[in-house]
């Protein structure tokens, strides 16, 4: 089973002369991935209770979707035979057909809900999917096209580690939305003093709205990002978001879960207490969500100009430099001119880093990076790659 799985890790990895087109790797790639996402699907209908986003209902509920399963799945039968008659290595198509056969056996799109009742706590499987196929097609494509590194490829070196972050943050959506809202409800429950000042925050036009809630929680989060960089204890959690060693739209997923709590209980004070529209609050967490997914996306453009007013790709990845001089600079996710204000601005005209990465040895799984703000050694490794000694 073990050798099974990394001759499938294998494949998916292989160098570029045996995936280019024609050799059923696209095939086989994109068979697995619609076998995936279509036994996911089947699974989350079968069991609505333990594995739905609630959220998702609106989604579930479109007359489609049942056929937008059946149709990923016969697509995902296709590719895998496709890919099966071209290939070579057969462990991509296999797999994908397996996995296929799996769906088809629970019910595939026809599945039955099973009448089980949940314990009121779920597992967003569903919205796993959704989230990576979404951000998958929006960003991949763009990564293909215009990169950053020409060279690097969606299945690099640590990808399977990030895509468990990303699964894992998928996966607890709902117990992350509630820690992460708890102090805003706390305030809010607290100050009905405040109630003429909201009136008066939504009925400012949408758009003014959008732009006070973005300059307002990127000022707080550039503090709060600083000062998990400065202090100790609190940079053992920050650390695990800088020891991604390459940056694409998934390497920005790779963080400690409890980082992930408190910023988002931080960035998101202004929006829910202030009074801000319920429709500015959406807007802004499916902004956010997409600009992080940007600013780690390993696309290129040096945007000189543009990158000293609003946050590009180049600012934030000068964020996770290896070298010294991008050592605790450029804070802000939204607008670098914040870190002008406080002085950690640095956009070298046209230069982008060498090599991404932290001087220091954290580990490589989940469960070692999950601990390390509590097994960390502060010792620091010998600077290597492009570092020069601080002088
Ligand atoms: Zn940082
Ligand atoms: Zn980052």
């Amino acid at each position: 089973m073990a050798g099974y799985f990394t001759k499938l890790m294998r494949d998916l990895e292989s160098p570029v002369e045996v995936r280019r087109f024609g050799s059923g790797w696209f095939a086989g790639f994109f068979a697995l991935l619609f076998a995936i996402s279509g036994f996911v699907m089947v699974v989350a209908l079968k069991f609505p209770a333990v594995f739905t986003t609630p959220e998702l209902q609106i989604v579930r509920d479109w007359a489609g979707f049942r056929t937008a399963i059946h149709v990923m799945l016969l697509a995902s039968y296709a590719l895998a035979l496709l890919s099966l008659l071209l290939r070579p290595r057969k462990v991509l198509g296999l797999t994908a057909l397996m996995i296929g056969m799996g769906a088809a056996l629970l019910g595939g799109a026809s599945v039955e809900a099973d009448n089980a009742r949940g314990w009121g706590m779920f597992f967003g499987i569903d919205f796993f999917v959704v989230n990576l196929l979404a951000t998958g097609f929006m960003y991949a494509p763009l990564e293909r096209f215009v990169p950053h590194r020409r060279e690097q490829r969606l299945f690099r070196h640590e990808w399977r580690e990030d895509l468990f972050y990303f699964l894992v943050s998928s996966m607890f959506v709902q117990i992350l939305a509630f820690l992460s809202l708890a102090p805003s409800q706390i305030i809010n429950a607290n100050t009905n003093s405040w109630d003429a000042f909201r009136a008066g925050v939504a009925s400012l036009p949408w758009a003014v709205q959008f732009i006070t809630v973005l300059v307002v929680s990127d000022v707080l989060q550039y503090w709060y990002h600083r000062l998990f960089h400065q202090v100790p204890f609190l940079w053992g959690f920050h650390a695990v978001h800088h020891s991604a060693k390459s940056m694409d739209w998934l390497a920005g997923s790779r963080m400690h879960i409890v980082e992930i709590v408190l910023l988002r209980a931080v960035t998101s004070l202004p929006l829910f207490t202030l009074g801000f529209d319920a429709a500015v609050m959406q807007a802004y967490l499916g902004f956010i969500y997409v600009w992080s997914s940007l600013l780690h996306a390993n696309v290129g453009g040096n945007f000189n100009r543009l990158g000293h007013w609003i946050a590009t790709p180049r600012f934030h990845h000068w964020h996770h430099g290896l070298e010294r001089e991008a050592f605790d600079v450029n804070f802000a996710i939204h607008f670098p001119w914040i870190d002008k204000l406080f002085g950690t601005f640095h956009l070298p005209e046209d230069r982008w880093p060498k090599d991404y990465g932290i001087p220091e040895d954290v580990p490589t799984g989940y469960g070692g990076q999950f601990l390390y703000p509590w097994t960390r050694t502060g010792k620091k490794l010998d600077e290597g790659s492009g570092a020069e000694p601080a002088e």
